[in-house]
Protein backbone atom coordinates (compact mmCIF):
# COMPACT_ATOMS: atom_id res chain seq x y z
CA UNK A 1 0.00 0.00 0.00
CA UNK A 2 1.50 3.08 -0.71
CA UNK A 3 0.45 6.72 0.39
CA UNK A 4 0.28 9.26 -2.19
CA UNK A 5 0.64 12.94 -0.69
CA UNK A 6 -1.92 15.66 -1.60
CA UNK A 7 -1.36 19.73 -1.06
CA UNK A 8 -4.26 20.31 1.62
CA UNK A 9 -3.24 23.55 1.82
CA UNK A 10 -4.13 24.36 -2.09
CA UNK A 11 -7.59 23.93 -1.22
CA UNK A 12 -9.58 27.16 -0.90
CA UNK A 13 -9.72 28.56 2.69
CA UNK A 14 -13.32 27.94 3.98
CA UNK A 15 -12.52 24.35 2.71
CA UNK A 16 -9.59 23.85 5.03
CA UNK A 17 -11.07 26.05 7.60
CA UNK A 18 -14.28 23.19 7.21
CA UNK A 19 -11.92 20.27 7.19
CA UNK A 20 -10.24 21.09 10.27
CA UNK A 21 -13.12 21.90 12.44
CA UNK A 22 -15.10 18.80 11.17
CA UNK A 23 -13.71 16.08 12.72
CA UNK A 24 -14.00 13.20 15.11
CA UNK A 25 -12.39 12.11 17.98
CA UNK A 26 -12.15 8.24 19.25
CA UNK A 27 -10.12 9.41 22.49
CA UNK A 28 -12.27 12.40 23.68
CA UNK A 29 -15.70 10.71 22.02
CA UNK A 30 -16.62 13.90 20.71
CA UNK A 31 -17.17 15.43 17.58
CA UNK A 32 -15.72 19.30 15.98
CA UNK A 33 -13.16 19.73 18.58
CA UNK A 34 -10.85 20.81 15.94
CA UNK A 35 -7.46 19.11 14.33
CA UNK A 36 -4.21 20.40 14.17
CA UNK A 37 -1.14 19.57 11.71
CA UNK A 38 -3.56 18.24 8.52
CA UNK A 39 -1.73 16.18 6.07
CA UNK A 40 -3.51 14.54 3.12
CA UNK A 41 -3.22 11.90 1.47
CA UNK A 42 -4.56 8.95 -0.69
CA UNK A 43 -4.85 5.51 0.00
CA UNK A 44 -6.18 2.40 -1.96
CA UNK A 45 -8.14 4.92 -4.14
CA UNK A 46 -9.44 6.67 -0.76
CA UNK A 47 -8.77 10.13 0.26
CA UNK A 48 -7.78 10.91 3.81
CA UNK A 49 -6.95 13.94 5.83
CA UNK A 50 -5.07 12.95 9.17
CA UNK A 51 -3.91 15.63 11.74
CA UNK A 52 -4.09 15.73 15.82
CA UNK A 53 -7.19 16.75 17.93
CA UNK A 54 -7.10 19.78 19.29
CA UNK A 55 -7.77 18.80 22.95
CA UNK A 56 -6.23 15.78 23.36
CA UNK A 57 -3.40 15.63 20.31
CA UNK A 58 -4.36 11.73 19.30
CA UNK A 59 -4.10 10.99 15.47
CA UNK A 60 -7.40 11.86 13.81
CA UNK A 61 -8.39 10.13 10.17
CA UNK A 62 -10.93 11.73 8.12
CA UNK A 63 -11.66 10.08 5.30
CA UNK A 64 -13.40 12.25 2.16
CA UNK A 65 -15.84 11.30 0.33
CA UNK A 66 -17.23 13.21 -2.87
CA UNK A 67 -20.31 14.70 -1.49
CA UNK A 68 -17.22 16.83 0.62
CA UNK A 69 -15.28 17.75 -2.04
ZN1 LIG B 1 -9.25 14.11 21.27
Amino acid sequence: MSKEQQDFFSRPQEEQDAFLSQTWCNECMEADLGMTDPEEYILDGNRYVEGKCKRCGTSIVTELVDEDI
